[in-house]
């Protein structure tokens, strides 16, 4: 007989770079999880803004089942239906003209880094190679992205790191102006920081960021990883500032829970990546192909859309009442169903041990940094879902001010 699984062999087997909840999840359905002992919990972490449909959503259940039994994987040496309908799908509803596929959103940032210094190299020469990133910003965890990220902390244990790469302060026009200038060949931005506490970007600002870019000849990257497929209630984020960008990176909840990222590109820069500069191995295969169809066939719905944004107001409603009551947070903001607490000065740094007693009550909540808790739940959360994992989540903070001010 072989030996149970517990939470004790994480720590005994797994490189120590996540410190995981204390119980193991293993089974489904909606916005409902149920760990090994059968006790249940309302997901307002979508699996950090991943299943934007739930858990085991038949629908996607049976893209990937029927997939599954056709053919998995053939290498871009070959293409596939899947794919190219998906391809089309994209391309149809956004201002795209190409889409690269790859597995993950920091392969599509570091795609979007590596098209815009091509375009810049080719036409205007080697020095046109600055990238301005933003402060607080995430991209990913590969060298070049995570250097682009504003996080000294998540970089610095790495250098050397990939030079020119500068940082702004977001929602800071003139910071940006100061460093954009002829030699820069990409702006990357975030239209709502995530990781950096469910901060939506001033229109002004986006506006200004691509003023900017056309005088100078930079491409404009949105960094849609987070906000992308309907999170904020439109299909793209950019579609609420009514900015364009040149390249857009889309990748989490885009299978839905399968790993698959996209980057989104007008023409004229998809165009400078011929055959043998860019590549991997795994992008673009048929399950992740159906899956990510299926996906945004569902969610790019005006009754989905519009669903996102009746819920904002669900959920933003009840924290604020939930506020009143006990007083944790100084602000409540963020757009769609990305929603971020940033907690009162008193509780600055206590994100994680409220997220540690939602667990216990049955709530799974996200942090955004050490002070911000973060939702960011299914986009077809149910109302009753909702109603009850909110509950818990005040019961949670109810014992917070119980406990942790003792
Ligand atoms: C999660 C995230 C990434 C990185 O995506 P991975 O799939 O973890 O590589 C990049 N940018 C933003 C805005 C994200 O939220």
């Amino acid at each position: 007989m072989s030996q149970p699984i517990t939470r004790q062999d994480f720590d005994a087997l797994m490189m120590p770079v996540y410190a995981p909840a204390a119980f193991i999840p293993v089974r489904g359905q909606g916005a409902t999880l149920w760990d090994q002992q059968g006790k249940d919990y309302i997901d307002f972490a979508g699996g950090i803004a991943v299943n934007a449909l739930g858990h085991a959503h038949p629908a996607l259940r049976q893209a990937l089942e029927q997939q599954a039994a056709k053919f998995w994987h053939t290498g871009n040496g070959y293409t596939n239906e899947p794919v190219l309908r998906l391809a089309r799908q994209l391309v149809m509803a956004t201002f795209a003209d190409k889409v690269f596929f790859c597995n993950s959103g920091a392969e599509a940032n570091e795609a979007a880094l590596k098209v815009a210094r091509k375009y810049a190299h080719d036409h205007f020469g080697p020095e046109k190679s600055g990238i301005v990133a933003f402060k607080n910003a995430f991209h990913g965890r590969t060298l070049f992205t995570v250097t682009a990220g504003g996080q000294p902390s998540y970089s610095q244990d790495f250098a050397p790191l990939p030079p020119d790469i500068h940082h702004a302060i977001f929602n800071d026009l003139n910071s940006a102006a100061a460093l954009i200038d002829d030699n820069t060949c990409a702006v990357i931005v975030e239209p709502v920081q995530g990781e950096g506490g469910g901060l939506p970007a001033d229109g002004e600002f986006l506006k200004g960021l691509r003023e900017l870019c056309d005088k100078h000849h930079a491409a404009l990257i949105f960094d849609e990883v987070q906000t992308g497929v309907g999170r904020t209630g439109e299909l793209y984020a950019y579609m609420h500032y009514d900015v364009v960008p040149d390249l857009l990176s889309t990748a989490k909840a885009l299978g839905g829970g399968f790993p698959m990222g996209a980057l989104l590109a007008k023409e004229s820069f998809a165009d400078v990546m011929v055959p043998g500069t860019h590549g991997t191995t795994y992008g673009g295969n048929p399950l992740a192909g159906a899956v990510g169809h299926r996906v945004l066939e569902l969610i790019n719905s005006r009754e989905v859309l519009d669903g996102v944004k009746q819920r904002h107001h669900w959920l933003v409603g009840r924290l604020h009442e939930i506020n009143q009551r006990y007083g944790l947070f100084s602000e409540i903001r963020g757009l769609g169903l990305l929603i971020g607490g940033e907690l009162r000065d008193e509780y600055q740094g206590k994100a994680k041990q409220i997220l540690s007693l939602a667990a216990e009550e049955g709530a799974m909540v996200l942090i955004a940094g050490p002070s911000v808790i973060r939702f960011a739940p299914s986009l077809i959360i149910t109302e009753t879902e909702l109603e009850h994992g909110l509950r818990r989540f005040e019961r949670a903070c109810e014992r917070f001010l119980g406990e942790g001010l003792s």
